[in-house]
């Protein structure tokens, strides 16, 4: 099988895979016993933790391991209000977030709290400045997503951070200086969570570059194991637990931790670090060549991502006129993997809500693929996807 589908999951790494295997049937205790079994599994758990934190340059207590993004999405979400209350929240958020991001905000919603939803432009790209006009007194949370997971799009998350820190900054200010019989209730400071999921393999993650509070990864993307995943949560934010029991994750997340999955995590997010710009150059390179070959062979395709602002993995791409579940259906007839849009949404029948919010159509959104490379794409496969599409023959 041609697998180009890398941003749905990636393959794990050899490597990674044999640094899981003693914590499966060796080193099986569970890390929260006394004896030296239990504690091997903990000392396992806390060097992930703290090579992943290393490398983020963050204490390795502002790290909750989670089951993955989607926990650790709604984690940050409905942890962050349950401090203020559902009806007393506002949270600001972007029109092509991934499910994992909507459908928290969407619970929320019915349960009172206010949601924001900033549109995007053509290239799925967001305004700052958008963003921070849309704060209120109530606002707790801006979450937007790094890079999104169907077109690609790179947010630019660094300015977003920054602007906030000096708007935070400034309302403090403000406040301290008018004088305690004017001034109303010290004015709430608003928290910036991003989805890094898609984001972990290219670009730099680290909350102090971004200037964000909280942060999302997933094992799974970055060539290690399904299962494994993490919050950050700088450290003083009034996060709550939404599961609770046996007190994990200093409270933040109960739950017997997930010792093999964790291992994994820890080596392929070291790995996709030392790895990153050999990847990406190669990656980038891979896409580009595909990209020309497809426009040559179909000049009326329409490439949804905008590479100069994108992750090098992906290639978003309509062919007018075409139905992209019938053309899916073909390649895997092929031996090839690509997806239709992100795979939590492809099989649904609803046309993709990121390519419509950057305005556009329902059928070019349903003429449309997701081709994502990885590291391990060969030159050779993409010749094969390009042969397969040249003798691709409408049905009907
Ligand atoms: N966020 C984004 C941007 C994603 O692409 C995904 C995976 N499709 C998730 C969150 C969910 O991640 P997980 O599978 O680890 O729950």
């Amino acid at each position: 099988m041609i697998y180009l589908d890398y941003s749905a999951t990636t393959p794990l790494d050899r490597e990674v895979a044999k640094k899981m295997q003693p914590y499966f049937s060796d080193i099986f205790a569970n890390p929260a016993s006394i004896h030296s079994l239990g504690q091997r599994a903990l000392k396992a758990v806390d060097d992930a933790r703290y090579s992943i934190a290393a490398a983020l340059h963050v204490s390795g207590n502002e790290i909750i391991f989670t089951s993955g993004a989607t926990e650790a999405n709604n984690l940050a979400i409905k942890g962050i209000v349950e401090e203020y209350g559902h009806a007393k929240s506002h949270i600001i958020t972007s029109t092509i977030e991934h499910d994992s991001i909507l459908e928290p905000c969407n619970y929320l919603k019915k349960r009172g709290a206010a949601i924001t939803s900033i549109g995007v432009d053509s290239k799925g790209l967001l305004k700052p400045e958008a963003i921070i006009a849309a704060i209120r007194p109530e606002t707790v949370l801006i979450s937007i997503g790094y890079v999104n997971s169907e077109v690609g799009t790179v947010q630019p998350i660094k300015k977003i951070g920054r602007i906030l820190k000096n708007y935070n900054e400034r309302m403090y200010k403000t406040w301290l200086n008018t004088s305690p019989r004017k001034r109303g209730s010290k004015p709430r400071h608003v928290y910036l969570h991003t989805d890094a999921t898609q984001a972990a393999n290219f670009f730099d993650c680290r909350p102090e570059f971004l200037h964000c509070d909280l942060l999302s990864l997933s094992s799974h993307k970055i060539y290690g194991p399904k299962g494994a995943g993490l919050l950050y949560c700088r450290s003083g934010l009034p996060l709550h637990a939404m599961l609770h029991g046996g007190h994990q994750e200093r409270n933040l997340r109960s739950g017997t931790l997930n010792v093999p999955a964790i291992v994994g995590f820890g080596a392929a997010f070291t790995k996709a670090l030392r790895e990153q710009a050999k990847n990406n150059a190669r990656i980038s390179k891979l896409r580009r060549q595909l990209a020309t070959a497809i426009q040559k062979l179909y000049p009326k395709t329409t490439i949804n991502t905008p590479f100069e602002q994108a992750s090098p993995s992906h290639l978003n791409i309509s062919f007018m006129g075409w139905d992209g579940e019938a053309l899916l259906s073909y390649l895997d007839e092929q031996g090839i993997a690509v997806s239709t849009g992100s795979a939590c949404a492809s099989g649904s029948l609803s046309a993709s809500h990121v390519l419509l919010a950057m305005g556009r159509s329902e059928s070019q959104a349903r003429s449309t693929l997701r081709i994502t490379v990885g590291k391990l794409t060969a030159a050779s496969e993409i010749a094969q996807l390009n042969r397969a599409l040249k003798n691709y023959q409408q049905p009907g």
